[in-house]
């Protein structure tokens, strides 16, 4: 199997020319969609890698075809790797050389219209960490994103899944205001289990204060004063403070990932995960909470399920998806009832347990019933 892992660089605006990495990308679009156009007062090897690259299109993560015409597309390159001992691998003419004796990625021609034109940045820790693994960056891609130029690197490995021991590790993926829980099973016993929250009040308190700048440009546009220096300042400041928001959820996303896949790692478990985050939607719908703060909520639990399944691939974890559901009862199935400090109770069987562990509950069930089918058959008399 192969896994593969992508990373994004952020290039220097002042090496590089956005307007060129703009045509470049228009040109990508095109070989996409199968034309070849040879600009004239562009570099012909940029060009021939473009128009070569069709073939490779379908290997690559990003390889998508854009959907709509002048579409951004990211434009695909070959990379060339010069390791410590001299060796090298890939095409000698790539616009993207790794270079790990001077621990520098060199961009030939893709960052300026300029005859020899090179960029050269440090070389990514990601980089030295994904090679260390056994990983190789065949392949580069060069684009913009909110106007800022960026190299994204896709490193591709061939790894089969271990056997998994008798551990098992349950993830149970809601909206960050419920959280993430975890639980290691041993031979279908709890070890430990944790429910993993980003810093609630602190996301709760950007989103109070996006809210209320928010209000003060809405005040300041019915009075067709938000073009002012004032206004224009005010929507900045929302704009930054939003980003913020997103930023710390997506940090935190990444760390949680990092340390779950360590976990699982450790002692080699089978992990199970239950992403219904359809679910946490309509929860939170149905708990009143507004939409602006719903969206902040579910904001980055689908990317840190792809995060996850990726890096889960990469170290050649085995992963089930596995409904685990949180409200029925994982004895008898019988409908739980919320009590207020958000215990779970059944009135038929007169199970209890904290709403967060309940999923896993499900998890140790679903293996003790994985072990039942695979007994071997009873014998037969005769
Ligand atoms: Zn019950």
């Amino acid at each position: 199997m192969t896994a593969r892992r992508a990373v994004l660089i952020k290039l220097p605006r002042d090496k590089c020319d956005v307007d060129y990495v703009k045509r470049l990308m228009a040109l990508a679009n095109l070989a996409y969609r199968g034309y070849e156009v040879w600009v004239p007062n562009m570099p012909r090897t940029i060009q021939h890698q473009l128009y070569d690259f069709r073939d490779f299109k379908d290997s690559l993560v990003f390889g998508t075809t854009p959907k709509r015409w002048f579409a951004e597309t990211w434009v695909p390159l070959k990379t060339l790797r010069i390791y410590q001992d001299g060796s090298m691998k890939g095409d000698k003419g790539a616009p993207v050389a790794l270079d790990f004796e001077d621990d520098v990625i060199r961009l030939r021609q893709v960052c300026r219209n300029e005859h020899r034109y090179v960029v050269e940045v440090p070389m990514p820790r990601w980089v030295i960490e994904r090679v260390n693994e056994g990983g190789d960056i065949k392949y580069a891609m060069i684009g913009l994103e909110n106007d800022e130029p960026y190299l994204a690197l896709v490193a591709e490995r061939v790894v089969e899944p271990y056997q998994p021991s008798n551990y098992m590790l349950a993830i149970d993926v809601n909206a960050w205001n419920n959280g993430i829980t975890w639980g290691l099973i041993r031979d279908g016993r709890l070890v430990k289990w944790k429910p993993e929250r980003p810093n609630l009040s602190e996301i709760d308190g950007l989103y109070d204060l996006s809210m209320r700048l928010s209000r003060e440009y809405g005040r300041l546009k019915r009075l067709g004063l938000h073009r002012t220096v004032e206004g224009r300042r005010l929507w900045r400041n929302i704009k930054k403070v939003r980003r913020k928001i997103y930023a710390k959820l997506r940090d935190y996303a990444q760390k949680l990932v990092h340390r779950l896949v360590r976990k699982a790692l450790r002692h080699k478990a089978l992990v199970i995960i239950d992403d219904m985050i359809e679910e946490s939607r309509r929860e939170l719908i149905e708990e009143k909470i507004p939409r602006g703060l719903r969206k902040v909520y579910l904001a980055e639990t689908r990317r840190f399920v792809k995060l996850l399944i990726t890096q889960l691939r990469w170290y050649g974890v085995p992963y089930e998806f596995k409904r685990l559901p949180s409200t029925i009862c994982p004895v008898c199935q019988h409908e739980l009832t919320q009590l207020p400090d958000r215990t779970m109770a059944c009135t038929n069987c007169g199970f209890k347990a904290p709403r967060d562990k309940i999923p896993i509950h499900w998890a140790i069930k679903s293996h003790q019933e994985g072990d039942g089918k695979n007994n071997p058959p009873p014998l037969e008399r005769r």
